[in-house]
C-alpha cells in the first residue's frame, strides 16, 4: 500500500511498504483523513526529535476493514479516531493515568505507523468511534482539541476569564472556541495573518495588535500558540497580577527565554507546560459533535498523499501562511 515516509530532516518519500495486517487486538482502519500537524512539520524540518524513518500522521479518522481474533467483529464497518499514545499500562506514569509520560509509549505517527497512508493497524484500546453525525475530516480534529483540552486543564479556564491567546492557526482556533465553551467572557487573539484573524472573529474571537499600551496586564489567562521564543519571552507583561500562562506552542528544544523571577513572585504569575494528551479525545469528540467546537471552518487544504510535499512547502515562512489545517486524504488521487 502507499505511505508517506520521512526518510530524514528535510526529506520524506511516497513508497509501496508491506500491508498492514491486524494483530489479535488490533483493528485495520482504512484512513479517511489524517490532519497534518505543527509538530508533523517541526520534526519533518529536524526541530523535534522524531523517529527516522517513519510513517508521521497523528490525527487519524478512518474506516474498520478487518480486525484480530480478540476484537469485535461489529467493529467493522464503524468508524474511528485514533488515539496516537499507545500506553505500556504498568510504568510509574501509566499507573497514575500520566500516559504522555509513559517510558515506554508508543506512538501512531511516530515509532508506530501513522496515518499518512492508505491503512494503518491501530489497538483497539486506543480506538474512539466517531458519532454518525460527524464527517471523518470534522473526527480528524478530535485528537488536536484533545490536546487543546489537556494543555487548558493544565492551567484551568476560570468562568469570566479575559483570554488572550496568541497564533490563529489551528490550536490556537481550537483554543479560542475550547476557552469560550469553557467559560471565557472575552477571548483576544493576535496573529500577523489578517485571514486568520477573520476566521478567528468568525468563531467569536476579537482581534488584538499585542500592543503593550492597551494589553498590559490585561488578561487573566495568557496562551502561547506560536512555539516563538521571541513571543514566549514576552508573555508575562499582558498577565494580569496573579494571572496565568500556558506554554502550549513548541519551541526548539535548545530555545530559552529571558524570565524575570521577581516578576514571577510579585505578581504571582502562574506559568503551566503542556504536552500532547491523556485521556481527553472522548470530550473532544463530543464538543466537535455538539457544535460547541466548529472545525470545518479550519479546513484549509485537502491533499492527496501526493500532495503532502507541497502542504510542507506552505509551512517554510514562518508563520506568515495563510493555510491553517491541510487534510490528508488518502483516498484522493492527483
Ligand atoms: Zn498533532
Ligand atoms: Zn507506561
Amino acid at each position: 500500500m502507499r505511505a508517506i515516509v520521512f526518510d530524514n530532516p528535510g526529506k520524506m518519500s511516497l513508497v509501496d511498504i508491506p500491508e498492514p495486517v491486524a494483530g489479535p487486538d488490533e483493528i485495520l482502519l482504512q484512513v479517511d483523513a489524517a490532519g497534518l500537524c505543527g509538530s508533523d512539520i517541526h520534526a519533518f524540518l529536524g526541530a523535534f526529535p522524531a523517529p527516522f524513518p517513519y510513517v508521521p500522521g497523528h490525527e487519524v479518522a478512518g474506516t474498520a476493514i478487518a480486525g484480530g481474533g480478540n476484537t469485535d467483529p461489529r467493529m467493522i464497518g464503524k468508524r474511528f479516531v485514533v488515539h496516537p499514545l499507545r500506553q505500556c499500562g504498568h510504568c510509574d506514569s501509566c499507573r497514575v493515568g500520566r500516559i504522555n509520560f509513559c517510558s515506554d509509549l508508543s506512538i501512531y505517527g511516530g515509532n508506530l505507523q501513522g496515518g499518512f497512508a492508505e491503512r494503518v493497524a491501530v489497538h483497539q484500546s486506543c480506538l474512539y468511534e466517531v458519532p454518525e453525525n460527524l464527517s471523518s475530516e470534522e473526527a480528524a480534529f478530535a485528537e488536536p482539541l484533545a490536546c487543546v483540552l489537556h494543555g487548558l486543564g493544565q492551567i484551568g479556564v476560570e468562568a469570566g476569564d479575559r483570554v488572550l491567546i496568541v497564533g490563529a492557526g489551528s490550536i490556537g482556533l481550537l483554543l479560542l472556541q475550547a476557552a469560550i465553551s469553557s467559560g471565557a467572557s472575552r477571548v483576544s487573539i493576535a496573529d500577523l495573518v489578517p485571514a486568520k484573524l477573520e476566521t478567528a472573529r468568525m468563531l467569536g474571537g476579537h482581534a488584538n495588535d499585542l500592543s503593550v499600551d492597551t494589553n498590559k496586564h490585561a488578561f487573566d489567562l495568557v496562551i502561547d500558540a506560536t512555539g516563538s521564543p521571541s513571543i514566549v519571552g514576552g508573555l508575562t507583561r499582558f498577565a494580569r497580577d496573579g494571572g496565568r500562562i500556558l506554554f502550549f506552542g513548541v519551541c526548539p528544544p535548545d530555545a530559552t527565554i529571558p524570565l524575570a523571577p521577581f516578576d514571577i513572585f510579585r505578581r504571582e504569575l502562574t506559568i503551566a507546560g503542556c504536552f500532547s494528551l491523556v485521556r481527553e479525545i472522548g470530550p473532544a469528540l463530543r464538543l466537535i459533535g455538539s457544535g460547541a467546537v466548529r472545525v470545518a471552518p479550519l479546513i484549509s487544504a485537502r491533499q492527496p498523499l501526493e500532495g503532502l510535499e507541497k502542504a510542507l512547502s506552505f509551512h517554510d515562512h514562518g508563520g506568515t501562511t495563510s493555510d491553517i489545517k491541510t487534510m490528508m486524504i488518502p483516498s484522493l488521487h492527483p
